[in-house]
């Protein structure tokens, strides 16, 4: 790669870099995705696909194409405390055209992304391409240094976007400041066998001190162990033996199935990160989704969250883009506009993994179910606005950005 010259480059091919990068594409601007991976498929990722999220791609004509792929749908939402169970959200009343959580794994999706971002001739995907500096002239950023594995080039650009996850190099290289709001536990992230007659819907399961999720793959259980920070260390010394123990109190009817995991090798650790930028931009710069706002994945709606910004930035920025570069001022205008939903699924976020969750998990006890979701479980109609708040989110964006290129149909789709 020499000097290569764009409207924009997008550091971080995740839900946020390739949904802005499509929108922006089909726009008229000039973009360049660049994934540090050489391919999409990377587990432990959410693989949530809201209703908003669905809501956009029928805005862009592409929901039913998006749903011929394969996928679960979850309409309803439960908890099981104990001996327990408890529906807190239904899908159902949603004013939304797809009624339903498509659970997908993520690769699936941001290869369908890519797809049809690879459509419009303006849309630049290279996957194994890192961004390790930003150029700068003066007080601006005017591009980026990659290194792919040919060797390492420079990329200028009108505005760079770091799109690039919770671990962001670009928001560490332009010395934005972050505020941290704290995580008091990680995620132990390990796979069970399925069995034809399992349940599909999604569980959540808090069992003694114990807070398990299960997400259903076909032939296996993606399933999450909530563990103190840094508590790993301290269940590798009780042993695997004391771990599979743990394993089958917290895994219901998946217990006798915990011998798949042979070591804790087949046991990945996810950390868990809540922090957001004071500011999302500088000039030539700006950050979206997870670089700009970790999110904990209390509630499952990072993506959610990742997708909504990468629509506010296209619909703000493309008409400036295609044009010329966005002044500081403009940049700001996608802060403004995403700060106070960020803001607040934060909150809840951190009252619900402080309160509820890090709680439990110190105590090692079962939690009293709190009254609100009785209330839940018993009334239907109570259900929606729980459904609201995962499903759509605050502020719900929708494409107003105009298409300006015409997808080429014979692109592989
Ligand atoms: C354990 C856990 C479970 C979660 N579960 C859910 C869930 O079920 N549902 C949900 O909605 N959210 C969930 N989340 C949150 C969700 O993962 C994030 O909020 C979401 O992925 C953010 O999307 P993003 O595009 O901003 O960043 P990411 O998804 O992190 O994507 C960033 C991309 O940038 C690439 N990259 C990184 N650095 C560079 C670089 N220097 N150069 C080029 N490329 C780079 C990465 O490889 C990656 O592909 C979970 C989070 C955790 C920790």
């Amino acid at each position: 790669m020499d000097k290569l010259t764009t409207h924009c480059v997008i550091a971080g091919g995740g839900p946020a870099g390739m949904m802005c990068g499509l929108l922006l594409a089909r726009a008229g601007v000039d973009v360049w995705v660049l994934e540090k991976h050489k391919d999409f498929l990377r587990d432990f990722r959410g693989d949530t696909v809201h209703p908003s999220t669905l809501q956009i791609m029928d805005e862009l004509g592409l929901l039913e194409k998006f749903l011929r792929l394969p996928h679960q749908t979850v309409t309803e939402v439960s908890a099981e405390i104990g001996k327990e169970s408890f529906k807190v959200a239904d899908m159902s009343r949603l004013p939304t055209r797809a009624k339903f959580i498509a659970l997908m794994p993520q690769w699936d999706f941001l290869d369908f992304l890519a797809r049809e971002a690879a459509r419009y001739p303006n849309f630049h995907l290279t996957m194994e391409a890192e961004v390790v500096e930003l150029l700068s002239k003066g007080r601006r950023i005017v591009g980026v240094r990659v290194k792919t594995p040919e060797g390492t080039g420079d990329m200028l650009a009108r505005l760079v976007i770091g799109a690039d996850g919770r671990n962001s190099k670009v928001r560490d290289k332009a010395r934005l400041k972050v505020r941290d709001l704290g995580a008091p536990f990680d995620v132990l992230w390990l796979r069970l066998p399925a069995a034809p007659d399992d349940p599909r819907q999604p569980v959540g399961r808090f069992v003694g001190g114990n807070l398990f999720v299960m997400l259903y793959r076909g032939d296996y259980w993606q399933c999450g162990l909530l563990i103190p920070k840094g508590g790993l260390a301290e269940l590798k010394k009780e042993g695997l033996s004391a771990f599979l123990a743990r394993l089958r109190t917290a895994a219901g009817f998946a217990r006798d199935r915990v011998e798949a995991i042979k070591s804790f090798d087949d046991v990945n650790l996810l950390t868990v990160k809540v922090d957001r930028l004071k500011r999302w931009a500088r000039p030539g710069l700006l950050c979206i989704g997870d670089a700009a706002h970790a999110m904990s994945p209390v509630g499952g709606v990072g993506i959610n969250l990742a997708i909504q910004d990468a629509v506010a930035t296209a619909n703000l920025l493309a008409p400036i883009l295609a044009r010329r570069r966005p002044k500081l001022s403009e940049l700001r205008r996608v802060q403004a506009r995403r700060e106070w939903p960020t803001r607040v699924v934060q909150r809840v976020q951190v009252i619900v993994q402080n309160n509820v969750l890090a709680r439990t998990i110190r105590s090692q006890v079962t939690p009293r179910p709190p009254w609100p979701l009785y209330l839940l479980d018993r009334w239907k109609w109570l259900r929606q606005w729980p459904a609201r708040f995962i499903g759509i989110g605050v502020r719900p964006e929708h494409v107003t950005s105009k298409a300006a290129v015409t997808p080429a149909d014979n692109a592989p789709t």
